[in-house]
């Protein structure tokens, strides 16, 4: 989309100063790597995030939803479209339903979502208190730590579905709808769900003149907790965070950058195959968990994905094993 496009001028007319062109995004991720966006906006509530959504899926603009930018890679060159930052973050908890629960809208982090269940003695959430991402984030790819995750905890997820083709006065239109889902209709697995999945296939099998846009958009998760004993709850979160500062890198990352293969894991493999260490520019495959990808400062996308190469490369020919990105590309990629 070029600033003097008709798509661009229509947008700045429908977002006028709500809209930030030629954003950059490094510093929405927590790599704090990446190009900018033609268009970011941010929203605060998760109407605001329907509201959006809907007059982006009316004009037919490539967009697409960011919660914590805690998974994703954005190429050098940026995206050709309008980033939605999602900063919804209401939380109510509600102590006297069985079980208690915690509702939060998909902007709101997921880790400070279970530490504010721990500061209310409500227990099962523990295990997600380290995770940076949003909990939209987190519904999307199952996020998981310590055995367990969001498919153990989640009761159902509200989301703005887009049915695509709908009839009305002969016209052929989409419509995005507000849906609840409850927890089986996500057929959750190993970091992922069947979003994540659909998603990934409808970007590999975009046709010519399709528009990214996202099908389904989490609006907000309600969540099971359990009450539970002060000191227990609180000595679990202790040894949770202990664990992840003993076996995880500091600085900007994106956490796990591959999936555990089955029966193995990502880290092992890489160390396995000498790459603990390794450097591209300012990118570093790190020293204390070889699945962890560092911007030791000023990295570029490029410089993250030359090492992806290198790993991939290396696993395969050492072990045959065909490593699997779990962290999601941004924007142009040659792949
Ligand atoms: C230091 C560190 C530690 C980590 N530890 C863990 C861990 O223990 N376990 C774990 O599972 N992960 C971990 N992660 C990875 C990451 O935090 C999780 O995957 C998290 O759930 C991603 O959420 P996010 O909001 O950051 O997603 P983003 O990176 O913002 O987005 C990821 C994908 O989801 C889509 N998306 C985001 N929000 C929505 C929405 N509301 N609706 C529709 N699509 C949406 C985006 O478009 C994108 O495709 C870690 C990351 C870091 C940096």
């Amino acid at each position: 989309m070029t600033e003097d496009s008709v798509v661009f001028s229509e947008l700045c007319k429908l977002f006028g100063g709500r809209m930030v062109t030629n954003a950059p995004l490094a510093h929405l991720t927590s790599s704090q790597v990446g190009g900018p966006a033609d268009g970011l906006i941010s929203v605060q509530t998760v109407d605001e995030l329907v509201e959006v959504a809907w007059q982006l899926y009316k004009i037919q603009v490539p967009f697409l939803v960011l919660g914590g930018g805690s998974n994703v890679l954005v190429s050098d060159a940026g995206f050709r479209g309008v980033v939605i930052h999602n900063m919804a973050r209401d939380v109510h908890f509600d102590m006297n339903s069985h079980p208690p629960t915690a509702w939060a809208a998909s902007g709101a982090n997921f880790g400070l979502l279970a530490r504010k269940a721990v500061a209310k003695d409500l227990t099962g959430l523990e295990w997600a208190a380290g995770i940076p991402g949003s909990v939209g984030g987190a519904v999307i790819g199952n996020a998981g730590a310590h055995g367990s995750e969001m498919a153990n905890n989640l009761i159902l997820a509200e989301i703005l579905h887009l049915f695509k083709g709908i009839e009305a006065n002969n016209v052929t239109a989409d419509s995005p709808k507000r849906e609840e889902w409850p927890v089986n209709r996500f057929d959750f697995n190993y970091r992922s769900s069947n979003l994540k999945r659909k998603s990934k296939v409808k970007k590999n099998e975009l046709l010519q003149n399709q528009t990214l846009q996202p099908e389904y958009i989490v609006l907000s998760a309600l969540i099971r907790l359990e009450k539970g004993e002060k000191e227990t709850i609180r000595r679990k979160l202790m040894e949770f965070s202990a664990y992840r500062q003993q076996t995880q890198p500091p600085g900007a990352s994106m956490g796990s950058m591959f999936k555990n293969p089955p029966g193995d894991h990502a880290g092992r493999l890489i160390e396995a195959a000498g790459l603990k260490g390794m450097r591209v520019g300012q990118a570093e495959i790190s020293k204390i968990h070889a699945n962890f990808f560092i911007n030791l400062g000023g990295a570029t996308a490029s410089e993250i994905w030359e090492l992806i190469q290198l790993v991939n490369e290396r696993v395969e020919d050492r072990f045959g094993i065909k490593l699997d990105l779990e962290i999601e590309l941004i924007g142009d990629w040659i792949t």
